[in-house]
């Protein structure tokens, strides 16, 4: 649905941004991505579209265009006190903590003057692990290459038959191990001969202790995003709330980090008003504000920021904006915008 939409938001383009922002109140805007590259990554490519250097330029030259950037300290003063801006804000954030964060987007976001917030897996640090959807890109990544020999084709699928999944195409079969049964995908790699420490080691992925404090020092801003990035939806709450202290409190402390700031791995669809009341409780709270990606979208626990995910298809920023206030009017009519937990 949002696609089509996305698709024909062009044609809208001329009405001005300030003006659906003001019919629709959604003078604020999150825009949120993962990376940003030029190169070939092969440990992403098989899950999304990468977004060239280009692509981001002109992203941020409509994001600069129609909202004002602005800091952490002044968002986080209007999140807290519910007030809505009285112009129109952006502020960008980033998902997985990758290194291109350092090497890419950094730089780029220093010469545009734009401050952004990076989420990071506090296992993934340093790269002491690798999150088992780029495991995934990288064990298709491989069967692309070199296709399989007859006896790693039968202990693959032996793999898939004896724990019930019964995709016939293995690259679909891959892309279905979830996070429960995450092992399978290093059981894979032991048939493959794909070295998954090797990879950290040599291609490095995550951005390192180091270079998050230079970041840091530059002005960017950090929070946590689970430990190893589960879907919040399919763990108990108990374990969500786990996951969520454990890689708040490691990232504060780590880093000396006032603001305790946490995305939602995958999606914060599913997790119930429970767990908001719990890691908001005033007495002794776990976070400050938690950020989704449902879009331009109210939510009923109103520290929790819906974000807009702009790694779609190859929809420019401007097309996905556009579209968002279009889904968002029509939401309007039936009274859907708010999410409900
Ligand atoms: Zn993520």
């Amino acid at each position: 649905m949002k696609s089509t939409i996305y698709k024909i938001s062009f044609i809208a383009t001329a009405i001005p941004i300030r003006l659906l922002a003001s019919v629709t109140g959604q003078k604020a805007i999150f825009p949120f991505y993962h990376l940003i590259s030029d190169d070939n990554v092969a440990h992403i490519k098989h899950l999304y579209p990468v977004r060239s250097t280009k692509a981001f330029e002109k992203d941020l030259d409509f994001f600069l265009k129609n909202y004002n950037p602005v800091e952490l300290d002044v968002f986080f003063k209007l999140a807290k006190s519910g007030k809505f801006p009285k112009k129109n804000i952006f502020l960008l954030t980033f998902d997985d903590g990758l290194s291109q964060f350092y090497d890419v987007i950094a730089p780029i976001l220093q010469r545009k003057g734009v401050p952004a917030i990076c989420f990071l897996n506090s296992a993934f640090i340093d790269n002491k692990d690798l999150f088992f959807r780029y495991k995934a890109s990288l064990l298709i990544d491989k069967i692309i290459n070199k296709p399989l020999s007859l006896t790693q084709e039968k202990e693959i699928r032996k793999i898939f038959v004896d724990n019930s999944i019964l995709i016939r195409d293995n690259t679909q079969a891959i892309l279905s191990i979830d996070y429960a049964k995450r092992s399978l995908l290093d059981d894979c790699a032991n048939i493959l001969a794909l070295d998954f420490s090797d990879y950290l080691n040599t291609q490095k992925p995550y951005l390192s202790s180091n270079q998050i404090q230079e970041l840091r020092n530059k002005g960017f801003e950090f929070g946590a995003h689970s430990i190893d990035h589960p879907l919040y939806s399919q763990l108990d709450q108990a374990e969500q709330i786990r996951q969520t202290k454990i890689s708040v409190n490691d990232i504060s402390e780590s880093f000396n980090i006032q603001q305790r700031l946490f995305s939602f791995p995958f999606s914060d669809v599913g997790v119930k008003k429970d767990f908001f009341d719990t890691i908001f409780d005033t007495s002794h709270s776990i976070a400050d504000i938690t950020f989704g990606c449902s879009g331009l979208k109210k939510d009923i626990c109103n520290l929790n920021i819906q974000r807009i995910p702009i790694e779609i298809e190859q929809f420019s920023a401007k097309q996905i904006v556009y579209g968002e206030y279009w889904y968002y009017i029509l939401k309007m009519l039936v009274n859907k915008n708010v999410l409900k937990r």
